[in-house]
């Protein structure tokens, strides 16, 4: 099994809830971060 981490800016929905100044949802936007995946998605590292 994988581990994911979620993303913690959408919170692993990949999306966020864009509101407005009364905290009303006005849309849902794709998440900027890791793809819209909702999860982190983890870099591999140069190991040599
Ligand atoms: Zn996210």
């Amino acid at each position: 099994m994988k581990k994911q981490k979620i993303c913690h800016y959408c919170e692993g929905k990949g999306y966020v809830e864009i509101r407005d100044c009364t905290a009303e949802i006005q849309r849902e936007e794709t998440c900027v971060f890791y793809e819209g995946t909702g999860y982190i998605i983890e870099e591999k590292e140069a190991n040599n």
